[in-house]
């Protein structure tokens, strides 16, 4: 799934590549499935995209943006799989869930490995959409600031009882990060993925708000994960440390075993010693 680093560095992508061109014809899908989230049919996306041109994308956590001026914006969502940018010429995927194509001859594909949004709002009307509406800060905006993140946890204290990767995988408590880069947020910080929030010390809270910064500003130096790819289909160079070939092998740190568990709806990889 992209994550916040991944959907940083499309947009910029996206902004220096396909800013300005104009839309000859957009289509939905041809190979859709239930988990594909569109909210108009192949006609209305068809008319509506027809003719318009392509502003400058931004990123709402988990939530790429692109204006089709005039009126209109191209909303991606919490998708996995690929984003995919087309030199006039080059060859298109046979299955895709959005494929637009502009008047240079290039195109935009959009295929997800298991759901994600593929939407078109009015333009204003996608800050209304369940997720977007009420989003908190996330670690790029600069309300995220420490101050903020200590204060965000005295309030979840106040409500049903959550642990560390529930904080970072949950509801959008942070939008934007998701269960890779929790993963690695977790051993810089030296937090065990379990450790009840109501558990942190205060050095628990600020090594936590740092390695989130930290390692969202260095997935993206990176040009994203490696275990996912660009606009142009290259994979980002910032290699996971604790994922799944990490399992079973020793910690980077301390030489433990590196474990792996099930736990909130995904696999959590961390080392028994050096995260408590
Ligand atoms: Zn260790």
């Amino acid at each position: 799934m992209f994550e916040l680093p991944e959907y940083t560095i499309l947009a910029k992508q996206i902004n220096a590549t396909l800013t300005g061109k104009t839309v000859q014809a957009g289509e939905l899908g041809n190979s859709p499935h239930k988990f594909v989230w569109y909210n108009r049919t192949h006609e209305e996306f068809a008319q509506l995209v027809a003719g318009k041109v392509v502003g400058a994308a931004r990123v709402q956590g988990r939530w790429l943006s692109i204006p089709l001026e005039p009126g209109y914006v191209l909303v991606l969502g919490e998708c996995g799989g690929k984003i995919l940018f087309h030199p006039a010429g080059a060859p298109l995927p046979v299955k895709y869930h959005l494929l637009t194509h502009f008047e240079d001859g290039s195109a935009l594909s959009s295929t997800t490995q298991m759901w994600g949004a593929m939407e078109l709002y009015e333009a204003g009307k996608e800050q209304e959409r369940q997720y977007i509406k009420g989003m908190r800060p996330t670690p790029l905006d600069s309300r995220f600031t420490f101050d903020y993140f200590t204060g965000l946890i005295d309030e979840l204290l106040l409500g049903e009882k959550r642990s560390a990767k529930s904080l970072l995988t949950q509801d959008q408590i942070i939008p934007g990060l998701g269960n890779s880069i929790a993963q690695d947020i977790l051993f810089r910080a030296h937090i065990g993925p379990r450790r009840s929030l109501a558990e942190f010390t205060p050095g628990q809270r600020r090594d936590l708000y740092a390695a989130i910064v930290d390692t969202v500003q260095e997935v993206i130096a990176g040009g994203g994960r490696s275990d996912e790819t660009d606009l142009f289909g290259q994979p980002g160079k910032y290699i996971r440390v604790m994922d799944s070939a990490a399992a079973g092998k020793p910690c980077p740190e301390c030489g433990a075993t590196v474990q792996k568990m099930q736990y909130l709806g995904g696999a959590c990889y961390f080392c028994p010693k050096c995260q408590q």
